[in-house]
């Protein structure tokens, strides 16, 4: 009897020296949130949700993109990859492909069709993504065991995140259909469990569509706001002014029906309560032998920060209804899958900029650039020192792509074409870098803007010259509405990242800057698998408690 007392206080002790793989790893990229939003409705989120994490957690208080452009297929890759898009090849939500000669969209895909409705919403693959993310590792060390799964109303959010070897990624078709699909690179149909959710769905979609967007509290309460109108604000089709209450059911119709529901906070709330039907349906995180992966990404931010900006009342409203969402989310996962056996992350794709008018009403730098007048400005300036119209083959996410046939053609040397337009382009008063593709290739920077375009920068796909504008420019004019993000500032790269659950230290907050791509190298250790082909080898940390 003692003896056994014996081996089982040994095979305890021996037990408890390893370090506990969870069950279930949950990733929550919360799309274009800043990192001060965190501070700025502290109070109001109480101890719930945003604030329960950071309490029971790892806060990272200065955590950042460390590249140019910061978008959402970059961020959601550049996060599960390990890595910036000098590596993983995605340089931005749409780019102009320089073999095909026109513009491409991150995640399409025409070998592939839509499994879960009629449109060709799901005609997507992650074949852009060259490198493996954290949960294709996962995939790979459990002899492809073990549930990955995406979901996000954005195709792109839902697909990156998971990678190659994903069981399945969701996404949500707005218009007429209002449903989670997919694409047949994944399966040859929806789960059943799924068809039937979509029909059952329906009536909780309808149900937001045929109520007013009102403020959850009283507005008059929302000090951590500018003004409900502001002239700066976008209005929906066929609304009068940018105010409370929005009315979706007169608004639906003109505005893409179920696609309405993508620029409310209830787009968020749908997002979630798909993903705890996902954990119990496909029972994540209660499998024995291995571990599961779930990437959930919060869409409506963004849509709805792109047209309030991040001062409305919108954004207000918006996150205290996702600080409540949170907070249902986390008490779902404790009881389904238990707050010993899950670590949950939780960070942004990137951030965004104050709405440029708002800047300037206040005095502060900002504006507007008039892309097409730029474009036509360097046209002029190459057809008079070349002689040619047709040396700027494409001018898009801030990258100029040469015609390098007619540089040929016309005997010019390459770097000189660059230093010619990049001397001419600085002149403009709003831009503040040029930097061509010679000089990345050639030169490691180590202080930012340049060392963020050199590791946005893809020597395969992307352009020649590369162009920043000084801190606030949005593309538009003085009647643009709305804001918008992908720049190096420190207004679109500080974002929250917070790690939360088992084995996490807790009430930790980490003062010293870190990066986004030491997300999948921490994700992986934490895992005990081999970390992304192509990621950063820096882990953080701080999250390891000590504990065990
Ligand atoms: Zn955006």
């Amino acid at each position: 009897m003692k003896k056994l007392v014996t081996i089982i206080m040994l095979a305890s002790i021996f037990v408890g020296n390893a370090q506990k793989k969870p069950k279930l790893v949950v990733g929550i990229v919360v799309d274009q949130m800043r990192y001060d939003y965190l501070l700025r409705f502290k109070d109001k989120f109480g101890s719930k949700g945003f604030n329960k994490l950071i309490s029971e957690g790892t806060n990272f208080e200065n955590g950042h993109f460390n590249y140019i452009p910061t978008y959402t297929a970059v961020g959601h890759s550049s996060v599960y990859t390990g890595t910036t898009p000098k590596n993983h090849g995605i340089i931005g939500n749409n780019w102009y492909d320089k073999d095909l000669k026109k513009s491409i969209y991150v995640v399409d895909d025409a070998n592939y069709n839509t499994i879960g409705s009629t449109s060709k919403e799901g005609q997507k693959s992650p074949k852009r993504l060259v490198a493996s993310t954290v949960s294709d590792q996962l995939k790979i060390a459990q002899n492809f065991k073990g549930k990955v799964v995406g979901v996000a109303i954005k195709d792109r959010s839902a697909i990156l995140p998971v990678g190659h070897a994903a069981d399945i990624a969701y996404w949500f078709d707005g218009g007429n259909q209002g449903k989670w699909v997919s694409s047949t690179f994944y399966a040859k149909q929806l789960p059943n469990w799924v068809s039937a959710y979509n029909q059952e769905n329906k009536a909780t979609l309808d149900a937001y569509l045929n109520a007013p967007w009102v403020t959850e509290k009283d507005i008059l309460d929302y000090h951590e706001s500018t003004l409900d109108n502001k002239h700066f604000e976008g209005t929906f089709k066929n609304e009068k002014a940018p105010v409370f209450p929005h009315d979706l059911p007169s608004l639906k119709e003109k505005n893409g029906n179920y696609s309405l529901l993508k620029t409310t906070p209830f787009g968020n709330t749908m997002t979630l309560d798909f993903a705890k039907e996902i954990i119990k349906k496909e029972e994540l995180g209660k499998n024995k032998m291995y571990s599961d992966f779930l990437a959930v990404s919060l869409s409506s931010t963004d849509y709805i920060g792109h047209k309030y900006g991040p001062a409305s009342k919108e954004i207000e409203d918006t996150y205290l209804r996702l600080n409540n969402d949170l907070d249902d989310f986390i008490k779902y996962l404790d009881r389904k899958v238990g707050d010993d056996n899950y670590v949950l992350f939780l960070t942004a794709d990137h951030a965004v900029v104050q709405v440029p008018h708002f800047l300037t009403d206040n005095k502060l730098p900002g504006g507007y650039v008039n892309g097409k007048d730029l474009s036509g400005k360097l046209l002029e300036f190459t057809f008079k020192k070349y002689n040619s119209k047709h040396l700027i083959e494409n001018f898009s996410n801030d990258q100029i792509f040469l015609n390098h046939d007619e540089i040929a053609k016309l005997d010019l040397s390459l770097e000189d074409v660059e230093n010619s337009i990049i001397k001419e382009i600085i002149n403009s008063p709003l831009v503040y870098k040029a930097v061509s593709a010679h000089t990345l290739q050639k030169t490691e920077f180590n202080n930012t803007p340049l060392s963020l375009l050199q590791e946005g920068y893809n020597q395969k796909y992307s352009g020649d010259i590369l162009v920043t504008f000084t801190p606030s420019i949005l593309k538009g004019s003085n009647a643009s509405t709305g804001t918008s993000h992908g720049t190096g500032y420190n207004y679109d790269t500080h974002v929250p990242i917070i790690f939360y659950g088992a084995n996490i230290a807790k009430g930790k907050a980490v003062k010293k800057p870190v990066v986004i791509t030491q997300i999948a190298p921490t994700l992986s250790n934490l895992l005990q698998i081999q970390e992304p082909n192509m990621s950063s080898l820096d882990i953080l940390t701080e999250v390891f408690s000590k504990e065990k």
